[in-house]
């Protein structure tokens, strides 16, 4: 044997560097320095090369700030992976890799720390004795998790083979590449223990049982020959991989986190942002960008995201469009982004075009010259057949922007903003909209609601109940807004008078708008049509104004029964002066019942399931208190297997209620509504109950198909006030 061995505090042991001798092995130290430093050269620049590719994108306002809750965020979705445990069997092997990996990581920076620095320093190491154990121990804990996830990642990806994985080359490599790190680190320590216990005997070696993986392994080796062997083929790809980390699918550990770092902290329900200042701008006779059509729009940070879709198909799980057959996928929404961002980046950076700065507001767009495309309905527009387009329409308009895949990616991306913005451009600058659209745009441009009804009747039936007009009692607590589903759809109606009636039952001081009231905007707004929106809501102000009243409602509340006007009134009129506060009906009916105003019936034993609207569990996190309403009408609630903020969409979401949905079970195509009433009628509920106009009427249809007649025998589709206002026994009045 041609080496010494070291012995500290007692412990003797293969000196970390200069094991053996010759030239090679003596100066192990200033080869393997040599190389780290070329690892840290490639991989820096590798990473500044990325971050020049997001800088094609434009500033992103506030995403960094504020510090304290972005740390938050990071050690609860990055380190505790909150999101990533939402899915047992992924979520268990992710946190065991990943945590195996910061474990090993840390071991091997403080084994450098240790041997490379303190001891340099001091002449004394700090890893001896106990604390040798522990770490020992540590490592190889940490490390057999590390493999066991491993081994559940490889066995879920190629066995298993879920739906929502696709296989790719880059998969492949990066799990072998790890495994084979994890394993030969383990098999180098087996051969070093080995090669002490070949020289000193195996009593020598009984402090390294606390690694018990090599501890297990070493007589399976025998020879210095395998220690070198091992050790230096696992030097050489554990830098290789540090080094390919910004070039392959190992980047992902960054750029996710830099994702969970830098996503939006607004409300979830203000998901959209308005184009600054669109109408003056236009007026002015400025050239306003509309939507999304080339990369420099992008925020850097949406690139960012972009970027850290590792594909894991969460999004796909929960998209009601893509489990319905439509040609939308969140996830291959993304990747298709992501893929003209990348063409974009790859050329200008072969073209050596200098990145650094972001173009100035109001640019001239890319160069005619230019082939990459990411709209698809594009490529028509510019009459280039050569050129290439990304995203195709028909995914943008699948969308019912129920947000369950923003919910479900572990990683923050928020693919709603970004097909809202490339909406835009279609409905806006390309009309690439279907007809059904287009009369919907033409009713709302033209009476201020999707039938294009006479904008007069709206206030028809609140006029005949003789509700009072903010007019007539302006000092009122709640101004009821009704809703164009509430004005004009018969469903929608009964729910509202049953609201009315509770409110009246409890004594709440409410008025309606009467007249003046119009559609709140939200479909045509999530239907890319920005520049009927704000007219829309500018109308609306005026109009108020001129009957004399304060058109911000500053100090007023707002109750509504729809959740879609109630997201839209609560999140978005803020952009535009509004300062009411907002309050869904169920949130005010939890809170009178909490009051004790309200006398109500005993139960009578009858069950009800809630089917919760996407724009109220899931972008508000209102889902307790339709429920609450429910208890106390004395219904017991029965369960969905989605819900609450997991609830399956109905299908009317995002606009999608005034467009046709393609409907063609033989190849596969279902309708969503038809999805979700399958999924509720199963609880066999006597009561299948809504909290949204728009669900009542999209379930309205589904229940009625003739496969349906049976299993309703009995059952009811209602709204949570028709039940509670039934519930009521009398009121009790001031
Ligand atoms: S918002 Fe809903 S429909 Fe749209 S992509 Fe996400 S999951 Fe699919
Ligand atoms: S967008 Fe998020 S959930 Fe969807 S595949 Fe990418 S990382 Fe997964």
């Amino acid at each position: 044997m041609n080496f010494e061995l070291i012995k500290e505090s007692g412990i003797e042991r293969l000196p970390m560097w200069e094991m053996y001798g010759g030239p090679l092995w003596a100066n192990t130290r200033w080869i393997v320095y040599g190389l780290a430093a070329l690892v840290v050269a490639v991989f820096i620049y590798g990473i500044w090369q990325r971050v020049k590719a997001y800088r094609m994108g434009c500033k992103s306002e506030g995403a960094l700030a504020p510090l304290g809750a972005r740390i938050n965020e990071l050690v609860r979705y990055a380190f505790a992976q909150l999101k990533v445990l939402r899915e047992q069997y992924p979520g268990i092997f992710h946190l065991f890799l990943f945590w195996g990996f910061v474990v090993l990581f840390i071991g091997t920076a403080i084994t450098v720390l240790d041997e490379d620095i303190w001891r340099l320093l001091t002449g004394h190491k700090f890893i001896v004795n106990s604390v040798y154990v522990f770490v020992s121990f540590m490592l190889d804990l940490f490390g057999v998790l590390a493999v066991i996830g491993l081994g559940m990642a490889i066995f879920r990806r190629y066995v298993l083979k879920p739906k929502g994985l696709d296989n790719q080359r880059e998969d492949a490599t990066l799990l072998v590449w790890i495994f084979v790190i994890l394993v030969t680190g383990y098999l180098t320590e087996a051969a070093r223990i080995s090669v002490v216990a070949q020289v000193k005997g195996p009593q020598s070696i009984s402090y390294e049982a606390a690694g018990f993986l090599g501890y297990i392994l070493y007589p399976a080796f025998k020879g210095e020959i395998w220690h070198k062997l091992l050790w230096s083929f696992h030097v050489l790809i554990s830098l290789a991989f540090v080094a390919s980390i910004p070039y392959t699918k190992g980047l992902h550990i960054f750029s996710t986190m830099a994702s969970i770092f830098t996503h939006s902290l607004k409300p979830k329900g203000k998901i959209i942002e308005p184009i600054p200042d669109m109408m003056a701008r236009m007026e002015a006779g400025e050239e306003v960008e509309l939507g999304y059509k080339r990369i420099e729009q992008f925020t850097w940070r949406e690139i960012l995201q972009l970027d850290a879709c590792t594909r894991c198909g969460r999004c796909q799980d929960q998209c009601p469009a893509f489990n319905t057959g439509k040609h939308l996928s969140p996830k291959e929404f993304i990747q298709a982004t992501k893929q003209y961002w990348l063409t974009k980046w790859a050329a200008q950076r072969d073209a050596n075009v200098e990145l650094s700065a972001p173009p100035a507001e109001g640019a001239a767009a890319a160069p005619a010259a230019d082939k990459n495309l990411l709209l698809k309905s594009e490529v028509a527009f510019v009459g280039d057949e050569t050129a290439k387009g990304f995203v195709d329409s028909a995914v943008l308009w699948d969308c019912t922007n129920c947000m369950a895949c923003m919910n479900a990616c572990p990683v923050m991306i928020e693919h709603v903003p970004l097909i809202t913005a490339m909406r835009r451009e279609l409905a806006m600058e390309f009309d690439d909209t279907e007809s059904a659209c287009k009369s919907f745009f033409k009713n709302m441009d033209t009476n201020a609601n999707p039938w294009g009804w006479n904008p007069g009747d709206r206030a028809k039936w609140a006029v005949e109940m003789g509700l009072p007009t903010v007019l007539d009692n302006p000092d009122y607590e709640y101004l009821l807004f009704i809703g164009c589903m509430g004005a004009f759809d018969p469903k929608a109606i009964k729910a509202n008078k049953a609201f009315v009636k509770i409110m009246q039952a409890a004594g709440v001081n409410f008025a309606v708008l009467g007249e003046m009231e119009m559609c709140c905007g939200d479909s045509i707004r999530r239907l890319g049509n920005e520049a009927s929106f704000q007219a829309l809501v500018g109308m609306f102000k005026q109009t108020v104004q001129d009957c004399g009243l304060d058109p911000t409602f500053a100090g007023k509340k707002l109750v509504t029964t729809c959740p879609h006007g109630y997201n839209c009134l609560k999140h978005e009129y803020p952009d535009f002066g509004f300062k009411w506060q907002v309050v869904h009906h169920t949130e005010l009916m939890a809170q009178i019942l909490k009051s004790g105003k309200l006398k109500l019936k005993g139960g009578n034993g009858h069950t009800a399931v809630l089917h919760d609207s996407c724009f109220l569990s899931r972008y508000n996190d209102v889902a307790d208190e339709p429920r609450a309403c429910l208890a106390a009408a004395g219904l017991k609630v029965v369960e969905t297997e989605r819900n609450r903020d997991r609830t399956f969409c109905c299908g009317g979401g995002g606009g999608r209620v005034w467009l046709e949905e393609h409907l063609d079970e033989a190849q596969g195509i279902f309708r969503i509504n038809n999805v979700r009433s399958d999924e509720i009628i199963k609880t066999n509920a006597d009561f299948i109950v809504t909290a949204c106009p728009l669900c009542g009427m999209m379930f309205d249809e589904a229940f009625k198909r003739p496969t349906m007649e049976k299993a309703m025998e009995g059952k009811k589709v209602v709204d949570v006030a028709e039940l509670l206002a039934d519930a009521l026994v009398e009121e009790k009045t001031n």
